[in-house]
C-alpha cells in the first residue's frame, strides 16, 4: 500500500489506515474496522464477504457464528487458524443489518485488500467464502453453486481462487448427505487441502535442486 509520499505502508500502518478510514460510509456504522487475521505472509488466504456483529465488536474476522464453523471446515481438514491461513473480507467495515457489501464500497475498500494480498500475504492460493467476495475478486456474476470447487487464477497473477459456499449459506443449509452443500463442501476442502500438499512437495523439490 502506497502513501501520499511514495513509500510503502508496513502491514501495522495499513490496518491502522483503515482502523481511521472514511473512504465510504461505512465507516459511520462501525465499532471496530476488521482488517484481517491470521501470520504475513501466509500461502493460503480467505477472503469472505464483510465484518458482522461480533466482528464489528472484536475487530477480528469471522468469529461469530458462521465464523466457528468455518474454523471447524478449515480443521477439519488440518488447516488450522490463525497460522495456516489469513483471513480477511472484501470490506473492513460492517455493513448496517448484515446488508450485502455494495460494489461501490467494495471498490473504496480494494487497496486494503490489494495490498493484503499483493504486498503482505502473497498467497498460493485464494478461497473466496460467498457471491460478494466472488464479484469483487473474479468479477464475475455466475451463482455460486455452478461455480464452487472450481479453479480460477486471478487476474495478472499466478494466485489460484476457489470459490466456496458461504459458511453462513451452510449455516441455513446443515444437510450433509451426498451433493448437498457441506458435503460439497467437505469436497472442496479436500482439494484445498490437496493443492496446498503439492505445493509443499515443489517447495521440497525445489529447496533439494539449490
Ligand atoms: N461473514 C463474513 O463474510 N465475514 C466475517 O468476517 C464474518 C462473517
Ligand atoms: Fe474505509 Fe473500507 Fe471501512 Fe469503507 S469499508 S470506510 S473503504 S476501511
Amino acid at each position: 500500500m502506497i502513501q501520499s509520499n511514495g513509500s510503502f505502508l508496513t502491514y501495522e500502518e495499513a490496518k491502522e489506515s483503515a482502523a481511521k478510514c472514511t473512504k465510504c460510509d461505512l465507516y459511520k456504522n462501525r465499532t471496530n474496522s476488521v482488517f484481517g487475521s491470521g501470520k504475513v505472509p501466509c500461502d493460503l488466504m480467505l477472503i469472505g464477504e464483510a465484518p458482522g456483529a461480533d466482528e464489528d465488536l472484536q475487530g477480528a474476522p469471522f468469529i461469530g457464528r458462521a465464523g466457528k464453523l468455518l474454523t471447524e471446515i478449515l480443521a477439519s481438514v488440518g488447516i488450522m487458524r490463525p497460522d495456516d491461513i489469513y483471513i480477511a473480507n472484501t470490506v473492513k467495515c460492517r455493513p448496517p443489518e448484515n446488508r450485502a457489501p455494495l460494489l461501490s464500497e467494495q471498490e473504496a475498500c480494494r487497496p486494503y485488500l490489494a495490498a493484503q494480498i499483493f504486498q503482505f500475504v502473497k498467497p498460493k492460493i485464494i478461497i473466496l467464502a460467498g457471491t460478494p467476495a466472488v464479484k469483487a475478486i473474479l468479477k464475475i456474476d455466475d451463482p455460486i453453486s455452478t461455480i464452487r470447487g472450481k479453479w480460477f487464477k486471478l487476474e495478472e497473477s499466478e494466485i489460484s481462487v476457489m470459490p466456496i459456499f458461504h459458511p453462513a449459506y451452510l449455516l441455513r443449509n446443515p444437510r450433509k448427505d451426498k451433493g448437498a452443500p457441506k458435503w460439497l463442501t467437505w469436497q472442496d476442502m479436500q482439494e484445498i487441502k490437496n493443492a496446498m500438499g503439492y505445493l509443499e512437495e515443489v517447495r521440497k523439490l525445489e529447496e533439494k535442486a539449490n
